[in-house]
């Protein structure tokens, strides 16, 4: 009783549905094929954890820290403290 490979329909005396050839050829190709899918998803998680990370710390140089600095003004910078006032209300708005 002769089988044939049910891939490359060659005649084969091994048990099975295909040929001792075209089972290395499947065994390499899904190895294949997992090194790659574990590659890529490793890449992933270290693209996120990158983006974490960069999430986590704090800006540098952000204009609301700046902005405060200059806005900042003291009764000593205007002529008058009805001016300082008057800055005070603009500032509030
Ligand atoms: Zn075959």
């Amino acid at each position: 009783m002769s089988k044939y490979c049910s891939i490359c329909a060659k005649p084969m005396e091994r048990e099975g549905d295909i040929c001792e050839a075209c089972q290395e050829s499947i065994r390499a190709e899904a190895m294949g094929r997992q090194r790659k899918v574990a590659k890529e998803s490793k890449k992933e998680l270290e693209k996120l954890g990158i983006r974490r990370g960069k999430d986590a710390k704090p800006p540098k140089g952000s204009p609301i820290s700046k902005q405060g600095g200059e806005e900042e003004k003291k009764p000593h910078h205007f002529k008058s403290m009805a001016e300082y006032l008057e800055h005070l209300k603009e500032k509030g708005r």
